[in-house]
Protein backbone atom coordinates (compact mmCIF):
# COMPACT_ATOMS: atom_id res chain seq x y z
CA UNK A 1 0.00 0.00 0.00
CA UNK A 2 1.40 3.69 -0.64
CA UNK A 3 1.39 6.12 1.94
CA UNK A 4 -1.62 7.94 0.14
CA UNK A 5 -5.37 7.71 0.92
CA UNK A 6 -6.15 7.82 -3.02
CA UNK A 7 -4.29 7.34 -6.14
CA UNK A 8 -6.28 10.32 -7.50
CA UNK A 9 -8.04 13.19 -6.20
CA UNK A 10 -10.02 14.93 -8.71
CA UNK A 11 -10.98 18.78 -8.05
CA UNK A 12 -14.51 19.30 -9.54
CA UNK A 13 -17.48 17.48 -10.59
CA UNK A 14 -18.12 18.75 -13.78
CA UNK A 15 -17.72 17.22 -17.52
CA UNK A 16 -14.17 16.50 -17.56
CA UNK A 17 -13.74 15.73 -13.50
CA UNK A 18 -16.40 13.18 -13.92
CA UNK A 19 -15.22 11.54 -17.17
CA UNK A 20 -11.69 10.97 -15.70
CA UNK A 21 -12.56 9.82 -12.26
CA UNK A 22 -15.20 7.41 -13.22
CA UNK A 23 -12.79 5.79 -15.58
CA UNK A 24 -10.14 6.04 -13.82
CA UNK A 25 -11.73 4.42 -10.93
CA UNK A 26 -12.47 1.50 -13.79
CA UNK A 27 -9.51 0.95 -13.83
CA UNK A 28 -8.79 0.18 -10.60
CA UNK A 29 -7.59 3.38 -9.11
CA UNK A 30 -8.20 4.22 -5.71
CA UNK A 31 -10.37 7.55 -6.71
CA UNK A 32 -12.17 10.91 -4.65
CA UNK A 33 -14.00 13.04 -6.15
CA UNK A 34 -14.64 16.51 -4.29
CA UNK A 35 -17.44 19.09 -6.01
CA UNK A 36 -17.90 22.59 -4.45
CA UNK A 37 -21.62 22.48 -4.81
CA UNK A 38 -22.10 18.76 -3.49
CA UNK A 39 -24.14 16.64 -5.36
CA UNK A 40 -26.40 19.56 -6.69
CA UNK A 41 -22.95 20.51 -8.52
CA UNK A 42 -22.65 17.25 -10.26
CA UNK A 43 -22.02 17.65 -13.98
CA UNK A 44 -20.80 20.87 -13.41
CA UNK A 45 -21.27 23.80 -15.88
CA UNK A 46 -22.42 22.12 -18.69
CA UNK A 47 -25.61 20.03 -16.74
CA UNK A 48 -26.24 23.10 -14.18
CA UNK A 49 -25.49 26.32 -16.04
CA UNK A 50 -24.59 25.98 -19.66
CA UNK A 51 -24.91 23.16 -22.51
CA UNK A 52 -27.98 21.35 -20.97
CA UNK A 53 -30.37 24.63 -19.82
CA UNK A 54 -29.28 26.70 -22.87
CA UNK A 55 -30.59 23.51 -25.02
CA UNK A 56 -34.04 23.07 -23.10
CA UNK A 57 -34.85 26.61 -23.40
CA UNK A 58 -33.61 26.85 -26.80
CA UNK A 59 -36.13 23.82 -27.46
CA UNK A 60 -38.50 26.06 -25.66
CA UNK A 61 -38.09 28.56 -27.70
CA UNK A 62 -38.49 27.49 -31.09
CA UNK A 63 -41.72 26.15 -29.95
CA UNK A 64 -43.27 30.07 -30.65
CA UNK A 65 -42.30 29.97 -33.91
CA UNK A 66 -43.18 26.29 -34.71
CA UNK A 67 -46.77 27.53 -33.31
CA UNK A 68 -46.73 30.60 -35.77
CA UNK A 69 -45.60 28.57 -38.55
CA UNK A 70 -48.23 25.83 -38.17
CA UNK A 71 -51.01 28.17 -39.63
CA UNK A 72 -49.12 28.09 -42.76
CA UNK A 73 -49.69 24.11 -42.91
CA UNK A 74 -53.39 24.74 -41.95
CA UNK A 75 -53.15 24.44 -38.02
CA UNK A 76 -55.42 27.22 -36.43
CA UNK A 77 -53.22 28.11 -33.26
CA UNK A 78 -54.55 30.65 -30.65
CA UNK A 79 -51.49 32.95 -29.69
CA UNK A 80 -48.91 30.79 -27.24
CA UNK A 81 -48.34 32.07 -24.12
CA UNK A 82 -45.51 31.36 -22.07
CA UNK A 83 -45.38 29.60 -18.78
CA UNK A 84 -42.19 30.67 -17.49
CA UNK A 85 -42.90 29.13 -14.17
CA UNK A 86 -43.27 25.88 -15.42
CA UNK A 87 -40.12 25.92 -18.17
CA UNK A 88 -37.79 26.85 -14.87
CA UNK A 89 -39.21 23.85 -12.74
CA UNK A 90 -39.19 21.35 -15.50
CA UNK A 91 -35.74 22.53 -16.17
CA UNK A 92 -34.92 22.26 -12.63
CA UNK A 93 -36.72 18.70 -12.12
CA UNK A 94 -34.65 17.17 -15.40
CA UNK A 95 -31.01 18.82 -14.06
CA UNK A 96 -31.78 17.59 -10.46
CA UNK A 97 -32.36 13.84 -12.53
CA UNK A 98 -29.27 14.36 -14.35
CA UNK A 99 -26.94 15.39 -11.18
CA UNK A 100 -28.67 12.21 -9.47
CA UNK A 101 -27.40 9.95 -12.79
CA UNK A 102 -23.73 11.67 -12.48
CA UNK A 103 -24.10 10.94 -8.38
CA UNK A 104 -24.72 7.13 -9.06
CA UNK A 105 -22.17 6.71 -11.78
CA UNK A 106 -19.44 7.66 -9.81
CA UNK A 107 -20.44 5.78 -6.81
CA UNK A 108 -21.02 2.81 -8.92
CA UNK A 109 -17.67 2.80 -10.44
CA UNK A 110 -16.06 2.78 -6.70
CA UNK A 111 -15.24 6.56 -6.71
CA UNK A 112 -15.65 8.36 -3.13
CA UNK A 113 -17.20 11.45 -3.77
CA UNK A 114 -16.86 14.66 -1.40
CA UNK A 115 -18.64 17.57 -0.88
CA UNK A 116 -16.99 20.43 -0.09
CA UNK A 117 -14.48 23.52 -1.40
CA UNK A 118 -11.05 21.73 -2.17
CA UNK A 119 -7.63 23.41 -1.37
CA UNK A 120 -4.20 22.55 -2.47
CA UNK A 121 -1.79 22.45 0.85
CA UNK A 122 1.38 20.65 -1.10
CA UNK A 123 1.91 18.58 -3.83
CA UNK A 124 -0.44 15.80 -2.65
CA UNK A 125 -2.33 17.14 0.31
CA UNK A 126 -5.85 18.55 0.13
CA UNK A 127 -7.66 20.52 2.11
CA UNK A 128 -11.54 20.11 1.84
CA UNK A 129 -13.56 22.84 3.49
CA UNK A 130 -17.43 20.87 4.25
CA UNK A 131 -20.11 21.36 6.56
CA UNK A 132 -21.70 19.05 8.79
CA UNK A 133 -25.08 17.93 9.38
CA UNK A 134 -25.91 20.44 11.27
CA UNK A 135 -24.50 23.40 9.03
CA UNK A 136 -21.05 24.10 11.19
CA UNK A 137 -18.13 24.44 9.03
CA UNK A 138 -15.44 21.09 9.14
CA UNK A 139 -12.85 20.21 6.91
CA UNK A 140 -10.82 17.21 6.32
CA UNK A 141 -7.00 16.39 4.77
CA UNK A 142 -6.40 13.92 1.80
CA UNK A 143 -3.40 12.44 0.69
CA UNK A 144 -3.14 11.94 -3.14
CA UNK A 145 -0.46 10.49 -5.11
CA UNK A 146 -2.08 12.24 -7.89
CA UNK A 147 -4.53 15.31 -8.24
CA UNK A 148 -6.30 16.86 -11.37
CA UNK A 149 -7.52 19.78 -10.78
CA UNK A 150 -10.74 20.16 -13.34
CA UNK A 151 -12.18 23.36 -11.44
CA UNK A 152 -13.91 24.89 -14.92
CA UNK A 153 -14.44 28.59 -15.48
CA UNK A 154 -16.69 31.28 -14.41
CA UNK A 155 -18.10 34.46 -16.04
CA UNK A 156 -16.28 37.55 -16.86
CA UNK A 157 -17.41 41.15 -16.48
CA UNK A 158 -15.57 44.22 -16.67
CA UNK A 159 -15.38 46.97 -14.84
CA UNK A 160 -17.56 50.04 -15.16
CA UNK A 161 -20.20 51.57 -13.24
CA UNK A 162 -23.18 50.27 -12.43
CA UNK A 163 -21.72 46.37 -12.54
CA UNK A 164 -23.54 45.44 -9.87
CA UNK A 165 -27.10 45.17 -11.43
CA UNK A 166 -25.99 43.25 -14.41
CA UNK A 167 -26.31 39.10 -14.58
CA UNK A 168 -24.23 36.54 -16.56
CA UNK A 169 -25.27 33.17 -17.61
CA UNK A 170 -25.25 31.44 -14.32
CA UNK A 171 -28.23 33.84 -13.52
CA UNK A 172 -30.32 34.24 -16.48
CA UNK A 173 -32.12 30.43 -16.20
CA UNK A 174 -33.24 30.94 -13.05
CA UNK A 175 -34.24 34.93 -13.72
CA UNK A 176 -37.11 36.06 -11.69
CA UNK A 177 -39.71 37.46 -13.02
CA UNK A 178 -39.33 36.86 -16.98
CA UNK A 179 -37.64 39.47 -18.33
CA UNK A 180 -39.70 41.77 -21.41
CA UNK A 181 -36.92 43.54 -21.99
CA UNK A 182 -33.74 42.47 -22.24
CA UNK A 183 -30.17 43.79 -22.83
CA UNK A 184 -27.65 41.27 -23.84
CA UNK A 185 -23.77 42.85 -23.93
CA UNK A 186 -21.23 40.53 -26.18
CA UNK A 187 -21.40 38.91 -29.33
CA UNK A 188 -19.59 35.45 -28.19
CA UNK A 189 -21.30 32.10 -28.09
CA UNK A 190 -23.40 32.75 -25.24
CA UNK A 191 -24.29 36.53 -26.24
CA UNK A 192 -25.62 35.39 -29.16
CA UNK A 193 -27.41 32.01 -28.13
CA UNK A 194 -29.11 33.85 -24.90
CA UNK A 195 -29.64 36.75 -27.22
CA UNK A 196 -31.59 33.95 -29.87
CA UNK A 197 -32.99 32.32 -27.13
CA UNK A 198 -34.91 34.91 -25.17
CA UNK A 199 -36.01 36.94 -28.02
CA UNK A 200 -37.58 33.39 -28.99
CA UNK A 201 -39.42 33.11 -25.40
CA UNK A 202 -40.80 36.95 -26.07
CA UNK A 203 -38.28 39.54 -24.62
CA UNK A 204 -37.47 42.29 -26.24
CA UNK A 205 -33.87 41.65 -26.93
CA UNK A 206 -30.93 44.28 -27.65
CA UNK A 207 -28.27 42.90 -28.47
CA UNK A 208 -24.35 44.68 -28.09
CA UNK A 209 -21.28 43.90 -29.32
CA UNK A 210 -18.05 46.02 -29.16
CA UNK A 211 -16.62 44.73 -32.55
CA UNK A 212 -17.60 44.98 -36.33
CA UNK A 213 -19.39 41.68 -36.54
CA UNK A 214 -20.45 38.96 -33.56
CA UNK A 215 -18.48 35.54 -33.11
CA UNK A 216 -15.04 36.70 -33.88
CA UNK A 217 -13.08 33.31 -35.26
CA UNK A 218 -16.15 31.98 -37.41
CA UNK A 219 -16.41 32.26 -41.14
CA UNK A 220 -16.85 35.57 -42.04
CA UNK A 221 -19.91 34.51 -44.28
CA UNK A 222 -21.49 32.91 -41.60
CA UNK A 223 -21.12 35.43 -39.02
CA UNK A 224 -22.85 38.30 -41.20
CA UNK A 225 -25.48 36.07 -42.36
CA UNK A 226 -25.93 35.08 -39.04
CA UNK A 227 -26.11 38.53 -38.09
CA UNK A 228 -29.10 39.14 -40.48
CA UNK A 229 -30.59 36.22 -39.33
CA UNK A 230 -30.94 37.28 -35.94
CA UNK A 231 -32.27 40.69 -36.99
CA UNK A 232 -34.87 38.79 -39.13
CA UNK A 233 -36.29 36.88 -36.13
CA UNK A 234 -36.32 40.11 -34.02
CA UNK A 235 -32.91 40.44 -31.91
CA UNK A 236 -32.34 44.15 -32.05
CA UNK A 237 -28.47 43.68 -33.10
CA UNK A 238 -26.13 46.56 -32.63
CA UNK A 239 -22.78 46.42 -33.41
CA UNK A 240 -19.63 48.33 -32.61
CA UNK A 241 -21.88 49.85 -29.72
CA UNK A 242 -20.99 49.61 -25.75
CA UNK A 243 -22.38 50.78 -22.12
CA UNK A 244 -21.05 53.60 -20.05
CA UNK A 245 -23.06 52.99 -17.28
CA UNK A 246 -25.95 51.68 -15.78
CA UNK A 247 -28.24 53.16 -12.68
CA UNK A 248 -31.30 51.10 -11.58
CA UNK A 249 -34.30 53.38 -11.50
CA UNK A 250 -38.16 52.76 -10.88
CA UNK A 251 -39.20 51.86 -14.25
CA UNK A 252 -36.30 49.47 -15.15
CA UNK A 253 -32.33 49.49 -15.55
CA UNK A 254 -31.06 52.81 -17.36
CA UNK A 255 -28.53 51.92 -19.49
CA UNK A 256 -26.70 54.85 -20.90
CA UNK A 257 -24.97 54.15 -24.32
CA UNK A 258 -21.95 54.86 -26.00
CA UNK A 259 -23.97 56.30 -28.46
CA UNK A 260 -25.35 58.56 -26.36
CA UNK A 261 -28.80 56.96 -26.34
CA UNK A 262 -30.42 55.44 -23.39
CA UNK A 263 -31.82 51.77 -23.32
CA UNK A 264 -34.47 50.99 -19.99
CA UNK A 265 -34.30 47.43 -19.78
CA UNK A 266 -35.71 44.89 -16.74
CA UNK A 267 -32.46 42.76 -17.03
CA UNK A 268 -29.07 43.48 -18.45
CA UNK A 269 -26.77 40.32 -19.33
CA UNK A 270 -23.19 40.40 -19.58
CA UNK A 271 -21.33 37.54 -21.55
CA UNK A 272 -18.05 38.92 -21.86
CA UNK A 273 -15.96 35.50 -21.80
CA UNK A 274 -15.21 33.44 -19.00
CA UNK A 275 -12.31 33.14 -16.81
CA UNK A 276 -10.58 29.94 -15.36
CA UNK A 277 -11.92 29.21 -11.65
CA UNK A 278 -8.60 29.46 -9.78
CA UNK A 279 -9.18 31.57 -6.73
CA UNK A 280 -8.82 29.68 -3.24
CA UNK A 281 -7.44 26.89 -4.94
CA UNK A 282 -3.92 27.50 -3.15
CA UNK A 283 -2.50 26.99 -6.83
CA UNK A 284 0.42 30.19 -5.63
CA UNK A 285 1.47 28.49 -2.20
CA UNK A 286 2.20 24.80 -4.14
CA UNK A 287 3.93 26.97 -6.79
CA UNK A 288 1.79 26.04 -9.82
CA UNK A 289 2.40 27.85 -12.89
CA UNK A 290 -0.61 29.77 -14.43
CA UNK A 291 -0.88 31.80 -17.42
CA UNK A 292 -3.14 34.72 -19.07
CA UNK A 293 -6.05 35.21 -16.16
CA UNK A 294 -4.96 32.85 -13.91
CA UNK A 295 -5.24 29.88 -16.47
CA UNK A 296 -3.29 26.66 -15.47
CA UNK A 297 -0.60 25.77 -17.74
CA UNK A 298 -0.31 22.14 -18.60
CA UNK A 299 2.03 20.05 -21.33
CA UNK A 300 0.60 17.68 -23.87
CA UNK A 301 -0.30 15.12 -20.96
CA UNK A 302 -2.25 17.85 -19.03
CA UNK A 303 0.38 17.91 -16.51
CA UNK A 304 1.32 21.11 -14.79
CA UNK A 305 4.88 22.25 -13.71
CA UNK A 306 4.03 20.40 -10.33
CA UNK A 307 5.12 17.01 -11.20
CA UNK A 308 2.07 15.25 -9.25
CA UNK A 309 -0.79 17.76 -10.39
CA UNK A 310 -2.45 17.69 -13.61
CA UNK A 311 -5.55 20.08 -15.27
CA UNK A 312 -7.84 20.17 -17.92
CA UNK A 313 -11.12 21.52 -18.96
CA UNK A 314 -11.97 25.30 -18.83
CA UNK A 315 -9.24 25.99 -16.04
CA UNK A 316 -6.39 25.52 -18.59
CA UNK A 317 -8.83 27.82 -20.78
CA UNK A 318 -8.08 26.22 -23.72
CA UNK A 319 -11.13 24.55 -26.09
CA UNK A 320 -13.88 25.55 -23.71
CA UNK A 321 -16.06 22.64 -24.61
CA UNK A 322 -17.76 19.50 -22.93
CA UNK A 323 -16.40 17.30 -25.50
CA UNK A 324 -12.78 18.35 -25.68
CA UNK A 325 -13.16 18.35 -21.47
CA UNK A 326 -14.30 14.61 -22.45
CA UNK A 327 -11.77 13.92 -24.71
CA UNK A 328 -8.99 15.23 -22.19
CA UNK A 329 -10.35 13.45 -19.44
CA UNK A 330 -10.03 9.93 -21.59
CA UNK A 331 -6.52 10.76 -22.55
CA UNK A 332 -5.53 11.63 -19.22
CA UNK A 333 -6.93 8.56 -17.72
CA UNK A 334 -4.97 6.05 -20.43
CA UNK A 335 -2.05 8.05 -20.29
CA UNK A 336 -1.94 7.56 -16.04
CA UNK A 337 -3.44 4.44 -15.62
CA UNK A 338 -3.26 2.78 -19.24
CA UNK A 339 -6.26 2.26 -21.80
CA UNK A 340 -9.13 -0.20 -21.26
CA UNK A 341 -8.36 -4.00 -22.22
CA UNK A 342 -7.41 -4.39 -26.06
CA UNK A 343 -7.73 -0.66 -27.19
CA UNK A 344 -5.32 1.75 -28.07
CA UNK A 345 -4.58 4.82 -25.63
CA UNK A 346 -6.77 7.68 -26.62
CA UNK A 347 -5.23 11.02 -27.37
CA UNK A 348 -6.90 14.47 -27.53
CA UNK A 349 -6.59 15.36 -31.09
CA UNK A 350 -7.45 19.20 -31.38
CA UNK A 351 -7.89 19.28 -35.19
CA UNK A 352 -10.93 19.56 -36.76
CA UNK A 353 -13.35 19.97 -33.29
CA UNK A 354 -16.54 20.72 -34.75
CA UNK A 355 -18.66 23.43 -32.78
CA UNK A 356 -22.01 24.76 -32.62
CA UNK A 357 -23.55 27.87 -31.84
CA UNK A 358 -27.16 27.37 -30.71
CA UNK A 359 -28.48 30.64 -32.01
CA UNK A 360 -31.88 31.10 -34.10
CA UNK A 361 -30.83 29.42 -36.50
CA UNK A 362 -28.05 27.54 -35.52
CA UNK A 363 -24.40 27.69 -36.59
CA UNK A 364 -22.40 24.68 -36.89
CA UNK A 365 -18.54 24.63 -38.59
CA UNK A 366 -15.80 21.97 -38.50
CA UNK A 367 -12.00 22.79 -40.11
CA UNK A 368 -10.84 25.99 -41.78
CA UNK A 369 -12.65 29.43 -41.96
CA UNK A 370 -12.50 30.58 -45.70
CA UNK A 371 -9.66 33.37 -44.06
CA UNK A 372 -7.83 30.87 -42.27
CA UNK A 373 -7.24 28.61 -45.75
CA UNK A 374 -6.17 31.78 -47.34
CA UNK A 375 -3.97 32.69 -44.14
CA UNK A 376 -2.56 28.65 -44.47
CA UNK A 377 -1.82 29.67 -48.28
CA UNK A 378 -3.92 27.36 -49.55
CA UNK A 379 -4.82 28.05 -52.88
CA UNK A 380 -9.18 27.28 -51.98
CA UNK A 381 -11.62 27.10 -54.04
CA UNK A 382 -15.28 28.31 -52.74
CA UNK A 383 -18.34 25.81 -52.48
CA UNK A 384 -21.87 27.53 -50.77
CA UNK A 385 -25.38 28.13 -51.22
CA UNK A 386 -28.06 30.35 -49.75
CA UNK A 387 -31.30 29.10 -49.86
CA UNK A 388 -35.05 28.84 -48.45
CA UNK A 389 -35.66 25.96 -46.63
CA UNK A 390 -38.38 23.55 -48.22
CA UNK A 391 -40.34 23.99 -44.92
CA UNK A 392 -40.52 27.66 -44.95
CA UNK A 393 -42.24 27.53 -48.76
CA UNK A 394 -45.83 27.15 -46.29
CA UNK A 395 -44.29 28.34 -43.11
CA UNK A 396 -44.09 31.56 -44.25
CA UNK A 397 -40.97 32.24 -42.10
CA UNK A 398 -38.37 34.16 -43.99
CA UNK A 399 -35.76 31.92 -42.95
CA UNK A 400 -32.72 31.37 -44.86
CA UNK A 401 -30.13 28.71 -44.52
CA UNK A 402 -26.16 28.57 -45.49
CA UNK A 403 -23.93 26.05 -46.49
CA UNK A 404 -20.20 26.58 -47.39
CA UNK A 405 -17.56 24.46 -47.95
CA UNK A 406 -13.36 25.46 -48.24
CA UNK A 407 -11.69 23.18 -50.78
CA UNK A 408 -7.85 22.87 -51.37
CA UNK A 409 -8.05 23.08 -55.02
CA UNK A 410 -4.69 21.35 -54.97
CA UNK A 411 -5.58 18.01 -53.13
CA UNK A 412 -9.21 18.59 -53.27
CA UNK A 413 -10.12 18.10 -49.55
CA UNK A 414 -12.71 19.93 -47.81
CA UNK A 415 -10.76 21.93 -45.28
CA UNK A 416 -13.66 23.72 -43.57
CA UNK A 417 -17.48 22.90 -43.79
CA UNK A 418 -19.81 26.18 -42.43
CA UNK A 419 -23.98 25.76 -42.07
CA UNK A 420 -26.48 28.46 -40.66
CA UNK A 421 -29.83 26.70 -40.84
CA UNK A 422 -32.05 24.77 -38.41
CA UNK A 423 -30.64 21.76 -37.10
CA UNK A 424 -26.85 22.58 -37.90
CA UNK A 425 -25.82 20.97 -34.91
CA UNK A 426 -27.24 17.69 -35.69
CA UNK A 427 -25.54 18.11 -39.95
CA UNK A 428 -22.36 19.01 -39.19
CA UNK A 429 -21.66 16.30 -36.50
CA UNK A 430 -21.68 13.37 -39.31
CA UNK A 431 -19.87 16.17 -42.09
CA UNK A 432 -17.07 16.32 -39.35
CA UNK A 433 -16.33 12.73 -39.40
CA UNK A 434 -16.04 12.71 -43.52
CA UNK A 435 -13.75 15.58 -42.76
CA UNK A 436 -12.21 13.40 -40.08
CA UNK A 437 -11.53 10.93 -42.42
CA UNK A 438 -9.81 13.26 -44.74
CA UNK A 439 -12.87 13.54 -47.50
CA UNK A 440 -12.42 15.48 -51.01
CA UNK A 441 -14.58 17.48 -52.20
CA UNK A 442 -14.54 14.21 -55.15
CA UNK A 443 -16.09 11.85 -52.35
CA UNK A 444 -18.71 14.70 -51.63
CA UNK A 445 -19.91 14.71 -54.74
CA UNK A 446 -19.78 10.81 -55.57
CA UNK A 447 -21.82 10.40 -52.08
CA UNK A 448 -25.75 10.29 -52.97
CA UNK A 449 -28.09 12.54 -50.99
CA UNK A 450 -30.78 12.35 -49.01
CA UNK A 451 -33.72 13.63 -50.52
CA UNK A 452 -35.61 15.80 -49.50
CA UNK A 453 -33.68 17.03 -46.48
CA UNK A 454 -31.26 20.74 -46.85
CA UNK A 455 -28.45 18.06 -45.63
CA UNK A 456 -28.39 17.04 -49.48
CA UNK A 457 -26.83 20.90 -50.59
CA UNK A 458 -23.75 19.64 -48.87
CA UNK A 459 -23.28 16.86 -51.59
CA UNK A 460 -24.82 18.66 -54.53
CA UNK A 461 -22.62 22.16 -53.84
CA UNK A 462 -21.22 22.74 -57.87
P1 LIG B 1 -17.01 22.64 -15.25
O1 LIG B 1 -18.04 21.88 -15.96
O2 LIG B 1 -17.18 24.10 -15.12
O3 LIG B 1 -16.88 21.98 -13.80
C1 LIG B 1 -16.08 22.52 -12.80
C2 LIG B 1 -16.64 22.08 -11.44
O4 LIG B 1 -15.66 22.34 -10.44
C3 LIG B 1 -17.87 22.88 -11.02
O5 LIG B 1 -18.94 21.99 -10.73
C4 LIG B 1 -17.42 23.66 -9.78
O6 LIG B 1 -18.46 23.81 -8.80
C5 LIG B 1 -16.30 22.77 -9.26
N1 LIG B 1 -15.29 23.47 -8.46
C6 LIG B 1 -14.67 24.65 -8.76
N2 LIG B 1 -13.76 24.93 -7.82
C7 LIG B 1 -13.79 23.92 -6.91
C8 LIG B 1 -13.07 23.65 -5.71
N3 LIG B 1 -12.07 24.45 -5.28
N4 LIG B 1 -13.39 22.53 -5.01
C9 LIG B 1 -14.36 21.68 -5.44
N5 LIG B 1 -15.05 21.89 -6.57
C10 LIG B 1 -14.77 23.01 -7.30
N6 LIG B 1 -20.01 23.46 -24.26
C11 LIG B 1 -20.44 22.67 -25.27
O7 LIG B 1 -19.70 21.78 -25.70
N7 LIG B 1 -21.69 22.82 -25.82
C12 LIG B 1 -22.54 23.77 -25.38
O8 LIG B 1 -23.67 23.87 -25.88
C13 LIG B 1 -22.14 24.61 -24.32
N8 LIG B 1 -22.97 25.55 -23.85
C14 LIG B 1 -22.58 26.33 -22.80
C15 LIG B 1 -23.45 27.31 -22.36
C16 LIG B 1 -23.09 28.14 -21.32
C17 LIG B 1 -24.05 29.19 -20.83
C18 LIG B 1 -21.81 27.96 -20.70
C19 LIG B 1 -21.41 28.84 -19.54
C20 LIG B 1 -20.92 27.01 -21.16
C21 LIG B 1 -21.30 26.18 -22.22
N9 LIG B 1 -20.44 25.21 -22.74
C22 LIG B 1 -20.84 24.43 -23.77
C23 LIG B 1 -19.07 25.03 -22.19
C24 LIG B 1 -19.02 23.84 -21.22
O9 LIG B 1 -20.03 23.97 -20.25
C25 LIG B 1 -17.66 23.77 -20.57
O10 LIG B 1 -16.64 23.76 -21.55
C26 LIG B 1 -17.50 22.53 -19.68
O11 LIG B 1 -18.49 22.49 -18.69
C27 LIG B 1 -16.12 22.50 -19.03
O12 LIG B 1 -16.01 21.40 -18.18
P2 LIG B 1 -14.98 21.41 -16.97
O13 LIG B 1 -14.98 20.03 -16.40
O14 LIG B 1 -13.69 21.99 -17.40
O15 LIG B 1 -15.57 22.43 -15.89
P1 LIG C 1 -16.58 34.17 -25.89
O1 LIG C 1 -15.12 34.33 -25.65
O2 LIG C 1 -17.07 33.26 -26.92
O3 LIG C 1 -17.20 35.61 -26.19
C1 LIG C 1 -16.99 36.71 -25.35
C2 LIG C 1 -17.58 37.92 -26.03
O4 LIG C 1 -17.54 39.03 -25.15
C3 LIG C 1 -16.84 38.32 -27.30
O5 LIG C 1 -17.78 38.78 -28.23
C4 LIG C 1 -15.95 39.45 -26.80
O6 LIG C 1 -15.65 40.38 -27.81
C5 LIG C 1 -16.85 40.11 -25.79
N1 LIG C 1 -16.12 40.84 -24.76
C6 LIG C 1 -15.06 40.41 -24.05
N2 LIG C 1 -14.68 41.37 -23.17
C7 LIG C 1 -15.52 42.41 -23.34
C8 LIG C 1 -15.63 43.69 -22.73
N3 LIG C 1 -14.80 44.09 -21.76
N4 LIG C 1 -16.62 44.50 -23.14
C9 LIG C 1 -17.47 44.12 -24.14
N5 LIG C 1 -17.41 42.92 -24.75
C10 LIG C 1 -16.45 42.08 -24.35
O7 LIG C 1 -17.16 33.84 -24.44
P2 LIG C 1 -18.57 33.38 -23.96
O8 LIG C 1 -18.68 33.94 -22.61
O9 LIG C 1 -19.63 33.68 -24.95
O10 LIG C 1 -18.39 31.80 -23.89
C11 LIG C 1 -17.26 31.20 -23.26
C12 LIG C 1 -16.94 29.90 -23.91
O11 LIG C 1 -17.88 28.91 -23.54
C13 LIG C 1 -16.99 29.92 -25.43
O12 LIG C 1 -15.81 30.42 -25.99
C14 LIG C 1 -17.23 28.47 -25.77
O13 LIG C 1 -16.00 27.81 -25.84
C15 LIG C 1 -18.03 27.98 -24.58
N6 LIG C 1 -19.45 27.90 -24.98
C16 LIG C 1 -19.80 26.98 -25.93
C17 LIG C 1 -21.08 26.91 -26.37
C18 LIG C 1 -21.43 25.92 -27.43
O14 LIG C 1 -20.67 25.00 -27.65
N7 LIG C 1 -22.57 26.07 -28.08
C19 LIG C 1 -22.12 27.77 -25.84
C20 LIG C 1 -21.65 28.69 -24.84
C21 LIG C 1 -20.36 28.73 -24.43
P3 LIG C 1 -14.41 40.17 -28.84
O15 LIG C 1 -14.87 39.13 -29.81
O16 LIG C 1 -14.28 41.51 -29.45
O17 LIG C 1 -13.25 39.76 -28.01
Amino acid sequence: MSGFDFDLFVIGGGSGGVRAARMAAQRGARVALAEALGTEGLGGTCVNLGCIPKKLYSYAAHYREAFAEARGYGWACTEPRLDWATLKAQRAREIGRLNGIYDQLLRNAGVTVMHGWARLEDPHTIHLATLHADGSPGHQRWRAERILIATGGTPHVPHFQGREHVITSNDVFDLEPFPQRLLVVGGGYIACELASIFNGLGSRVTQLYRGEQILRGFDDEVRHFLADEMRKHGVDLRLQSGVVCIQRQADGLHVELEDGNTLVVDAALYATGRVPNVAGLGLEAVGVAQGAQGAIVVDANYRTNVPSIYALGDVTARVQLTPVALGEAMHLVDHLFGPAAGKAARRMDYELIPTAVFTHPNVATVGLTEAQARERGYDVAIYRTDFRPLKHTLSGSTERTLMKLVVDRRSDRVLGLHMVGAEAGEIVQGFAVALKAGATKAVFDATVGIHPTAAEEFVTLR
